[in-house]
This record gives structure tokens, sequence and C-alpha cells, in this order.
């Protein structure tokens, strides 16, 4: 067998591609033998990482990609910069613990869970993003098809499941029994990063049953970190700056009376 079928065998297709400049290199940099094999490896082993990387995002059906770098926390002061960080070196995925962001429309929630969320998928780790809107009708509907279980299943999977804007829509009791069920199957198991514009105080509104709400939050929150954003929607920035809005209408904040602090980590 000659280098190229070896190649193609062992499936080395990044190696492949790039041999030929790789060598190269390696005679003018006059590289040793083991550098030369460190630097082809290397080569091998970055691409299929790329790849794997590019076929986790886009299973993950984000809405769209942002990263942390590209947040502006001068804009957003409510936010605990240090414990980002902290959530960034993705403990708390390896932990299985949850992240809830709460805030007023506009503050960053979903732009940084989503920056969560392709951290994870940076290292290695299956990542999901649903609306809740997207979820619960996802649920109804296998569950009008005799199919909640494996569906259920499904969606224990991804390592890290992002659920987006919780609140916006009131849901029924069955709909908010068919979320609890999903919450207790990953409960320990995987991590959830949720986003909602609404306090947990008003979550017995959201989920229809003040029982059921305490339930999913006793679940939730009892490994979790929950982040709440005070400030103003970084969308109507530039409309502020122009004076079309005064300030005080941009200001709203979601009061979160069981944590009056704005950020609190639960053990
Ligand atoms: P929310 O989910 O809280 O309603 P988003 O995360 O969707 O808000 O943010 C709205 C838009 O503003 C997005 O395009 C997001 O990237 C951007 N954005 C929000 N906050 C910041 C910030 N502090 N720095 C940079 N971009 C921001
Ligand atoms: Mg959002």
């Amino acid at each position: 067998m000659n280098l190229d079928e070896l190649l193609e065998r062992l499936k080395m297709e990044h190696l492949h591609a790039t041999l030929d400049s790789l060598c190269e290199h390696a005679s003018k940099e006059d590289l040793t033998y083991r550098e030369f094999l460190e630097q082809a490896l290397a080569q091998e082993w970055g691409g299929r990482h790329q790849k794997g990387l590019e076929t986790r995002l886009k299973q993950a059906r984000l809405p769209w990609i942002k990263s942390l770098e590209q947040f502006d926390f001068s804009f957003q002061p409510s936010i605990d910069h240090k414990l980002i960080r902290e959530l960034s070196g993705l403990g708390f995925v390896e932990r299985n613990e949850n992240v809830v962001l709460l805030g007023p429309p506009g503050v960053g929630k979903t732009h940084l869970a989503v920056a969560l969320g392709v951290k994870a998928a940076e290292a290695g780790h299956r990542l999901l993003f649903m609306s809740l809107d997207r979820l619960v009708s996802t649920l109804v509907k296998a569950r009008q098809e005799n199919r909640l279980d494996r569906q259920l299943q499904q969606l224990s999977y991804p390592k890290v499941l992002i659920l987006d804007e919780i609140g916006y829509l009131p849901m029924t009791r069955e709909e908010a029994g068919l979320f609890f069920r999903l919450i207790n199957r990953r409960y320990e198991r995987a991590s959830t990063i949720l986003t909602s514009n609404k306090s947990f105080t008003d979550w017995g509104e959201v989920f229809g049953d003040q029982v059921m709400a305490t339930a999913i939050l006793d679940h939730l929150l009892h490994h979790s970190t929950t982040l709440n954003i005070k400030g103003e929607s970084y969308r109507l920035k530039g409309k502020r700056k122009a004076g079309l809005i005064p300030r005080s209408d941009l200001s709203r904040e979601v009061a979160d009376v069981d944590k009056p602090d704005k950020m609190d980590k639960q053990e």
C-alpha cells in the first residue's frame, strides 16, 4: 500500500489534504521526524475536531451563533462577569447543573445562553436549542402520536439543552405536566439552560398551576446558577441614544422576590 492508500484506509482525510504543504514546511523548517509526526497528527486531529464541532452546531439548531467575546459586559453591569467566566469553564456541564437566565426582553439572555452552549459544543458536548413554544408543541404532538416516551428520551440525550423564552406564552396544565416530565428526565443527568422574562414567583401563572410550578422549580433549581439580569434592552440602545425612547421605559426589571440578590448559586 502506498501512502495515499494508507491515509485513505486510515480515514485521515485532513492529513491527506494537507500533506504536501506539511512536507514542504517540514523540510523548510528542518523539522525532526518527531516534530513532523506531531504536526501531521495535529493536523488530522484539528480537522476532525472542527468537523465534529460543525456537525454539533448544525444539530444544535441555534437561532444564531454568538460568543461571550461578542458580549458587551459594560452595557449590562448587573451581570457578574466573573460568574459568566466561571460558567464558561463548563464545570456546570460536568456536574449536570442548570443555568437560569432571568430578565426583561433584550438584556442578552438568549445571547448568553447560546454563547455558553457554543462553548459546550466546542468542548465536545452535544447541544440542542429549543424555544419553549417549540418544545411544548413537539411534546404535545409526540403524545398525540403515542411516542411521548421516545421523544422524551431523545430530548434527554443532549448534554446541554437550551430552553428559550419561558413565560412568553402561558401553558395549559397538561403542557406543564409534559414539561415537568422532561425536566425530571434530565434531572442530575444533563444540563439545561433556561431563559425567562418572568420571575420565579410568576412561574405559577406561566405553568397554569402553582403546585406544578413548585415541582418544576424544585428540580430545576436544586443544582443551578441563576442570573437575574436587570438592565436596559440592548436592542433599544441606539434608540435611547437618539432620544427616541425615555430611559424609564427601558429599565423594567424582573424582580426575583425569592432571591433579592442579583445572582445566586445554589448547591
Ligand atoms: P433577550 O434574550 O434577553 O431578549 P437577546 O440575547 O436576544 O436578548 O439580545 C438581543 C440582541 O442584542 C441580540 O442580537 C444580542 O446579541 C444583542 N445583545 C444583547 N445584549 C448584548 C450585550 N451586552 N452586548 C452585545 N450584544 C448584546
Ligand atoms: Mg431571548
